[in-house]
C-alpha cells in the first residue's frame, strides 16, 4: 500500500491516484499548487496557504469546486491517515480534463489533489556551512505576464533559473525583475543584513508572498529587529553582512557565496542563525 492521497472528493491509494492525460494542469500548466509544513502533526499556516491558493486561482479564473474550510479539513484528513508528524504536503488543483486546445472552458471539472508526505530538506550540512548561489539570467515573471503572486502549475522561468545555478553545482539561484531588482530565488525569498537591520524585496518587485517570509518578517519585528521591505539591487546583495533564504522546504538557511563573491565572513551569520532558532521554536509551539 502506498500513500494516501486525497483526490476530489476522497482519498485513494497512491496506485489509484490518476489524472487524464487531457488535464490543462498536464497540458499547458493550467493549475495552482500550494506546498506545506506538518510540524508535530499540526498543519503550518494552513489558513494562510489556504487562502494563497483561493487569490491564485481566482487570478487564473478556476473555479476550487470545494470552499476554503472544506479544503482545510480534507488536508488534515489526508495527513492524519498518512500518519504525518513531521511532512510536507502538496496541495494542487488543476484546470481539469478538456480538449487539446488551449480553450480552458472546455475542461468541466477541475481537480483537486492533496499529497501528504515526507519531507526533502536541503541537506543538514547546508544549514550549518550555508548555500551558495548565483544571479540567475533568467528574469522573474513580469507582473504582467503570469504575476509573480501566483503560485501557477508552470515553474517554468524558475526551472530554467534553477537549472543555471544546477550547471554550476549550486542549489539556489537569486531571480531579478524587468527592472534589475532582486526579487527572490528560485523557490525560496531572500533577505539580506547590514549594519544589523534586515533587508527583503517588497512583493511589488515581483517576490512571492511567502508565508515562511510572513512568519521571518514577524519574528524579526517581535525580536526587536529593524525590518524593511524595499527594493534591492544586486550591489545590495555583494555588500551584505548576511544572507538568508525563507521558504517552506528551506525554513531559514544561510547564503554564503553570491556569484563567486564571500557574503560576509563566509559563513552563516550571527542574525541569520537567531531567526533560524526563533523561527524552529515558532513551527514547534
Ligand atoms: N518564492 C517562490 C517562487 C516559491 O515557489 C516559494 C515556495 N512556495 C517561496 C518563494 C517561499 O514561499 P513559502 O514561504 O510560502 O513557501
Amino acid at each position: 500500500m502506498g500513500l494516501k492521497i486525497w483526490l476530489n472528493d476522497g482519498l485513494v491509494d497512491e496506485s489509484e491516484a490518476k489524472v487524464s492525460v487531457f488535464d490543462h494542469g498536464l497540458l499547458y500548466g493550467d493549475g495552482v499548487f500550494e506546498g506545506i509544513r506538518v510540524y508535530g502533526g499540526k498543519v503550518f499556516e494552513l489558513k494562510a496557504h489556504i487562502d494563497r491558493l483561493y487569490m491564485s486561482a481566482k487570478a487564473i479564473r478556476l473555479p476550487i469546486p470545494s470552499d476554503p474550510d472544506e479544503l482545510a479539513r480534507n488536508t488534515q484528513t489526508t495527513v492524519e491517515a498518512n500518519n504525518i508528524q513531521d511532512g510536507y504536503i502538496r496541495m494542487i488543483v488543476t484546470r481539469g480534463k478538456g480538449s487539446l486546445g488551449l480553450n480552458p472552458l472546455t475542461c468541466k471539472t477541475p481537480q483537486i489533489i492533496i499529497i501528504a508526505s515526507c519531507i526533502q530538506l536541503y541537506p543538514l550540512e547546508l544549514y550549518e556551512n550555508g548555500l551558495r548561489v548565483i544571479s540567475a539570467n533568467t528574469m522573474r515573471n513580469h507582473p504582467l505576464c503570469v504575476n509573480p503572486q501566483i503560485k501557477s502549475l508552470n515553474y517554468l522561468n524558475n526551472i530554467l533559473a534553477k537549472l543555471e545555478a544546477l550547471d554550476r553545482d549550486m542549489l539556489e539561484a537569486i531571480m531579478y525583475n524587468h527592472e534589475g531588482y532582486v526579487t527572490e530565488g528560485t523557490g525560496d525569498n531572500i533577505f539580506v543584513i547590514r549594519d544589523g537591520k534586515i533587508y527583503t524585496p517588497p512583493t511589488s518587485s515581483g517576490a512571492l508572498e511567502g508565508i515562511t517570509r510572513n512568519v521571518v518578517i514577524k519574528l524579526a519585528r517581535e525580536n526587536g529587529y529593524e525590518m524593511f521591505e524595499q527594493n534591492l539591487t544586486r550591489y545590495d546583495l555583494y555588500i551584505a553582512d548576511e544572507i538568508f533564504l525563507t521558504g517552506t522546504a528551506a525554513e531559514v538557511i544561510g547564503v554564503v557565496e553570491i556569484d563567486g563573491r564571500s557574503i560576509g565572513t563566509g559563513r552563516p551569520g550571527p542574525i541569520t542563525k537567531v531567526l533560524l532558532v526563533k523561527f524552529e521554536a515558532y513551527v514547534r509551539k
